[in-house]
């Protein structure tokens, strides 16, 4: 039997009740126990609030309320007489929560989404910390096996110095899990970069540009933070997610088949954000000081290669994917200073030799 609690009004006062809708008519029971029976046909009901409908006797001696504004569809189809306008209120009210219920979805949704926009960068950098290294270096090596760099150099009079410049910074790195590998191409362009997971490329122009192998061993050591810190992991996957990633490490040996794909990884690879280059600069001199190497070379190469920037002769690559020269500069500073003393120990190297073996600039 459907009961609804409301309230009766008789003659100014009102009591709580309850509405039973069972038998040939409306029973309301107050709480006292006094029972009325109001006839369906002479029941009008002509108000309803948000949240309470009211009814009364067509006579108008009677009336009552109640929240159970559901118990309106029954009164009707017992023969109760419901104002048209009552029945497009609730009609209008009804639709208007469905459609209120669907903004509230949609723009739930819509946060939703934002939020996960939001959120995924972050949770794949995230990834990045817990990535094991073999991913850094399938992709590096991917990267590296379609880069068109043209023959690599392998006289022993420039690559004896150069691996000896790495073997003294490696045990200093925290490059455990990484493979290391110095690569020497003849390119008259100042340009030093690192491949995620330890492939690094150096251009004859960069050891031309250089004075001092210490000078070399500054940009490797930057170069060796790039790679440890996962920066161009890092790029790359914030730069074309972690599916994409997931799919390259999936497909074949050669993921990056063509020049467009293996431009692009690159790009994104070698585009590093200010923090990451501060970083490394950091990274770098903090190896460079284990390693008994002054790392103010570092700012030495830095501010060389904004002085040739203007020239034409090897234009300093490398100082335009590491602007913003002079910042660097006072950092480096500021950190030798934190660093304290540092033992210069002179790299044992054969600069002279390696200076007459580099070939005549080529342009490509
Ligand atoms: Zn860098």
């Amino acid at each position: 039997m459907a009961s609804y609690p409301g309230a009766l009004h008789v003659g100014g006062r009102s009591e709580d009740a309850t509405l039973f809708l069972d038998g040939p008519g409306l029973r309301v029971v107050t709480d006292r126990g006094v029972t009325y029976r109001i006839a369906y046909k002479e029941l009008s009901i002509d108000i309803t609030t948000d949240h309470a409908l009211y009814g009364r006797t067509t006579k108008g001696d009677l009336a009552f309320s109640t929240h159970a504004t559901e118990c309106l569809p029954e009164l009707k189809r017992r023969g109760a007489h419901v104002e048209e306008q009552v029945h497009a209120q609730l009609d209008r009210r009804r639709h208007s929560h469905r459609s209120r219920r669907w903004l509230r979805l949609l723009l739930g949704g819509v946060a939703g989404f934002v939020l996960l926009l939001w959120l995924l960068p972050k949770v794949l950098l995230l990834f990045v910390d817990w990535a094991p290294k073999s991913i850094d270096r399938k992709l590096g090596d991917a990267v590296y096996a379609e880069l068109e760099l043209g023959p690599e150099l392998d006289d022993p009079r420039i690559l004896g110095p150069v691996q000896e410049i790495l073997a003294r910074l490696q045990p200093h790195a925290q490059a455990d899990g990484y493979e290391l590998r110095l690569h020497v191409y003849s390119h008259r362009m100042v340009n030093a970069f690192a491949l995620p997971g330890g492939h690094m490329i150096l251009t004859t122009g960069l050891l031309r540009c250089a004075e001092s192998p210490e000078e070399v061993a500054a940009v490797v050591a930057h170069e060796v933070a790039h790679v440890t810190r996962r920066h161009s992991l890092r790029s790359f996957v914030r730069g074309s997610g972690a599916w994409a990633l997931a799919k390259i490490l999936a497909t074949s040996d050669r993921p990056f088949v063509g020049t467009a794909a293996v431009g692009a990884a690159a790009t994104m690879m070698l585009r590093h954000q200010r923090d990451q280059e501060a970083d490394a600069d950091r990274v770098a001199l903090t190896t460079l000081a284990a390693a008994q190497l002054d790392g103010r070379a570092l700012a030495v190469m830095l501010q060389r290669m904004e002085s040739l920037a203007g020239g034409d002769d090897g234009a300093p690559e490398w100082a335009q994917t590491h602007p913003d020269t002079s910042n660097r500069v006072a950092e480096i500073e500021q950190e030798m200073t934190k660093l304290g003393v540092v033992i210069n120990t002179p790299l044992p190297v054969r600069w002279s030799e390696l200076q007459a073996a580099l070939p005549a600039p080529r342009e490509h």
